[in-house]
């Protein structure tokens, strides 16, 4: 605002565009104006990390910013040095970076799991990373936040992902061990947040036996103990005899359950907890016995109410399955696009089959 002189108030407000705030860089989404990238793909010099997946969280930054549980699961990846510097941000705090403004909230994906609103002058733009809106004991909820402009993930972002009650699979699960009691069963889950809650799911099921764990998933699952998570009684599964292991479940990297690996287990059968069990194809295709449609992502009814829900104006998709969700959200009349930044969903509910073969399915 300024006067001028002839004492007529003049707005001099320079109309600022998000991409004025954000724009995807081949690093990530850079804030060019705060001197940061959201999880940044290559080195930057200050980096904002949504959560601890490797396809976000790398290392090698001069400074992170991140919840303290994305730095501490970081550090258990990484070791100390995964960082020059380090500042924790807890949820709701406000960080300020050359005017612009960040703050953390839920984002309900995995534990210390972050949206990140942005915002600058007049406009708020939340990156939401990856989310979930179902319920998980393993981690705070996810938040919703108002905004002008929401980016979002698009892992499930076709009609046909409806993930379905995550007590439900874990019932088929339960019953498959009734109904074979001399045989194992090996649960792939991503050793990150998936694995965690699928424990919490059985102990909130009724299920109070031992569950084993494939060396991959110790170091995460008792930090995971240490910030209060309750899991019961879990036992690493090296070391155990065959025989002893009939009746019992062992969670396991999805890549360990089709590998030599399981042989150490009488007749496993082989389970596998993740969105992608929604396409029969897919679950063939791994050899997968027992699917169970678990997703720490929204699917498509998650994904387009939340969207709605910001109240958002426009919308930008990122990593997954961006056309549907577009074509979506300019039918309800938002602007939105694609924004086609690369290495992401590498870790967590990726999948190495091409996207078409999910349109087949
Ligand atoms: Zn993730």
């Amino acid at each position: 605002m300024g006067e001028t002189r002839t004492g007529l108030v003049v707005d001099y407000i320079i109309q600022m565009r998000p991409q004025d705030i954000l724009m995807p860089v081949a690093a990530g989404l850079c804030c060019k104006p705060g001197g940061f990238h959201i999880d940044p793909v290559r080195p930057v010099e200050r980096a904002v990390i949504t959560h601890g997946h490797s396809d976000h969280a790398r290392s090698g930054h001069g400074a992170v910013l991140a919840t303290q549980e994305t730095l501490d699961i970081m550090r258990l990846r990484y070791g100390d040095n995964f960082a020059g510097a380090t500042q924790a941000v807890s949820y709701g705090e406000e960080i300020r970076l050359n005017g612009i403004s960040i703050k953390f909230h839920p984002a309900g994906h995995v534990l210390g799991s972050a949206q990140v609103a942005v915002s600058g002058k007049d406009i708020c733009i939340v990156a939401s990373g990856d989310y979930k809106n179902a319920p998980d004991p393993t981690c705070a909820p996810f938040e919703l936040v108002p905004c002008d402009v929401f980016i979002t993930e698009a892992t499930f972002g076709l009609p046909v992902f409806r993930h379905g009650n995550a007590a439900d699979e874990i019932k088929k699960l339960l019953g498959s061990v009734a109904l074979f009691p001399e045989r194992a069963h090996l649960v792939g889950a991503y050793s990150l947040g998936k694995a965690q809650r699928v424990i919490a799911l059985l102990r909130a099921a009724g299920y109070d036996a031992p569950i084993y764990l494939h060396g991959a998933m110790e170091k995460i699952t008792l930090y995971y103990e240490s910030r209060g998570i309750v899991l019961g009684e879990l036992r690493p599964v090296r070391g155990m005899k065959k025989a002893d292991l009939a009746g019992t479940i062992t969670l396991a990297p999805p890549s360990a359950t089709s590998d030599i690996w399981t042989r150490r287990f009488p007749d496993p059968v082989t389970a596998f907890a993740s969105g992608w069990m929604r396409v029969r194809a897919r679950a063939r295709q791994r050899g997968v016995e027992l699917p169970l449609v678990i997703s720490d992502h929204a699917d498509w009814d998650g994904l387009t109410a939340t969207i709605e829900a910001t109240g958002a104006g426009e919308v930008w998709v990122t990593h997954g399955q961006e056309d549907a969700l577009v074509h979506w959200c300019k039918a309800k009349g938002l602007a939105a696009r694609p924004l086609d930044l690369v290495g992401y969903g590498e870790e967590d509910d990726s999948d190495p089959l091409p996207a078409a073969e999910d349109a087949q399915a």
